[in-house]
């Protein structure tokens, strides 16, 4: 266990569906990562929260309506508790942690073992032992608990389970800057010594998206654990935990290169890198392109970087790996919705948080237009919760969900929404579609990884140029972009009229009729962003990168 170097640290962790702690990205990332450092074999543990009632489930009542509901699942099907158990002082008592380990293997055996939290004990009061029952619930003092929990109880569970010694603690994202809190108290106060132990990960481009407490409160809940020197470490106003998180670390680093620049222009009192997402190659492989892979090049699960030889696959065994996995996801869209769609239709997936700056509905911008281009031609599959309290993400979810009902009934255009988007339908989707659409607000995709799985599966990308899109887009080669390069003024949003008129320009000029007329071209596309694309956004490429910039330790950076 000593040999253990790095502890990762997570508000959410995906590493498979039934153990449903995650709400979307950052989660699915988080496991993608863990299971890529298994695979090559680095001394890392992982941290996170159990939440034993998960994110939540989601159906969608007959107006569309988002309808929650509890998760239940038994963490002891796949983790074991560990008999050691501490104890936090937070509000002025006692909160007791105990802790379940999860064992994720590598391809080659090499574990990674995995602690998830949990403040379910009899010890505790009612109000903590719900600490860790569900993902981003509650309100701010909530939150603060569970980042309580998550940093400094983790930092304390890792200590007691015997990973002394660790050279590098790695934030991902601002949820676990608590655990400075811990190492300061460890390491004499000295700011200097916590940040050369330190790592920090931010994800998200948008001030409001990182977690701000008021001092009061986290007086009230952190107690003594808060430093003297606080607001010199977190923000004068307010305690900012990206703030924080980026002044105890050694290294710090966005999820994209343009990520890596806006947040630079965020925060200009720091250095920050960028090390650019991926997605766990094996995980988002559906099972006929495994099969492919393993037949033409088999090193590929090893090495993901070989599938840059793509080339040596026949364009007819991808275009029949594809219609397999196609109509796996029309027998669902059948099942669920009774939807009759053709697997010679072209089938376009859209599936993402229902957050606003996602623009789930840019599609719909006209409708008339948007039924002439496609009607009969292009068939619409939508997936993706809204956060519990996010009213316009609920509504946008509403809209197409009726919009789908509208235009099916009338037999104009072929939309249907899918309900519950967890790993299982991510995979289902961005499998079985034949092009992947995505169209944000510039520049507030920090990464997107959803697109990645597709290119995995020779499904080329339809994107606005956010996030990895920008470096993974070569026009007409590995898919297609929406709207104006991305470009220099990263601040400046990009307007709603600009894209949707190159979205529909290039869907019935270029999309269309390649799809239709040029075969060969359509397929010399599917292959490429395989061979470009998914032999780099992938995680173990992203790993090697995490250890060889922000996790190595020699010389000591400091920052
Ligand atoms: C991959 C994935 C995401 C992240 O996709 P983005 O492209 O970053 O929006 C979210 N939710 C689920 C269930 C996923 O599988």
């Amino acid at each position: 266990m000593s040999k253990i170097e790095t502890a990762y640290f997570s508000m959410e962790i995906a590493l498979r569906n039934d153990i449903p702690t995650f709400s979307g990205g950052l989660g699915v990332l988080a496991g993608d990562t863990i299971k890529s450092f298994a695979d090559l074999e680095a001394p890392v543990v992982a941290v996170t929260l159990i939440y034993n009632n998960g994110y939540f489930a989601q159906k969608l009542d007959a107006h569309g309506t988002q309808l929650e509901s509890l998760v239940n699942w038994d963490p002891q099907r796949t983790m074991r508790l560990l008999p050691q158990k501490l104890e936090l002082c937070l509000d002025n008592h006692s909160v007791w942690v105990q802790a379940w380990l999860y064992e994720q293997k590598g391809v080659t055996g090499h574990i990674v073992p995995v602690i998830f939290l949990d403040t379910n004990l009899m010890e505790n009061y009612p109000e903590d032992r719900v600490i860790t029952q569900q993902l981003y619930s509650g309100d701010s003092s909530m939150r603060i608990h569970q980042e309580a929990v998550l940093g400094l109880g983790g930092a304390k569970m890792l200590d007691l389970l015997g990973y002394r010694d660790l050279k590098t603690y790695h934030m991902n994202e601002g949820h676990a800057a608590f655990l400075t809190l811990e190492l300061l108290a460890r390491l004499d106060w000295q700011d200097a010594a916590v940040r050369r132990h330190c790592v920090f990960t931010t994800h998200t481009p948008v001030p409001a998206g990182h977690d701000e407490f008021d001092y009061a409160l986290v007086q009230r809940v952190m107690g003594t654990y808060t430093p003297w020197h606080i607001k010199d470490i977190a923000g004068r106003d307010r305690l900012n935990m990206t703030v924080l998180a980026l002044h105890m670390s050694r290294y710090a680093n966005g999820v994209a290169q343009k990520h890596g620049e806006v947040s630079r222009r965020m925060f200009p009192d720091f250095a920050i890198d960028a090390i650019t997402n991926g997605v766990h190659s094996v995980t988002w492989t559906a099972p006929a392109f495994q099969a492919l892979y393993d037949k033409y090049i088999p090193e590929w699960r090893r090495e993901p970087e070989r599938l840059a030889e793509a080339a040596k696959i026949p364009d007819a065994e991808i275009q029949a790996a594809h219609l397999t996995e196609k109509n796996k996801l029309l027998a669902y869209i059948k099942e669920e919705t009774g939807a009759e769609y053709k697997p010679d239709i072209l089938t376009i997936g859209f599936a993402r948080r229902a957050a606003t700056y996602k623009r789930g509905d840019l599609l719909f911008t006209d409708i008339e237009k948007l039924v002439r281009i496609c009607g009969g031609k292009v068939q619409f599959v939508f997936a993706g919760k809204a956060h519990p309290q996010d009213a316009p993400g609920k509504e946008v979810i509403r809209r197409i969900f009726t919009l789908a009902q509208k235009l099916r009934l009338e037999n104009k255009l072929q939309v249907v929404f899918l309900a519950n988007y967890d790993m299982r339908l991510g995979a289902l989707l961005t499998a079985g579609v034949d092009v992947w659409l995505n169209n944000p607000i510039r520049p507030r995709e920090a990464s997107g990884t959803s697109g990645m799985k597709a290119v995995h599966n020779a499904v080329p990308n339809f994107s606005v140029l956010d996030g990895w899109w920008i470096e993974g887009c070569v026009e007409n080669v590995t898919g297609w972009a929406i709207g104006p390069q991305a470009v220099e003024n990263v601040l400046v949003e990009n307007s709603n009229d600009e894209d949707v008129r190159d979205l529909y320009a290039k869907l019935e000029e270029v999309l269309l009729p390649t799809y239709y007329n040029d075969k060969a071209k359509w397929q010399a596309v599917m292959k490429n962003a395989i061979a470009q694309n998914a032999s780099f956004f992938n995680t173990h490429r992203m790993c090697k990168e995490y250890l060889q910039k922000s996790y190595r330790t020699d010389p000591v950076t400091v920052g």
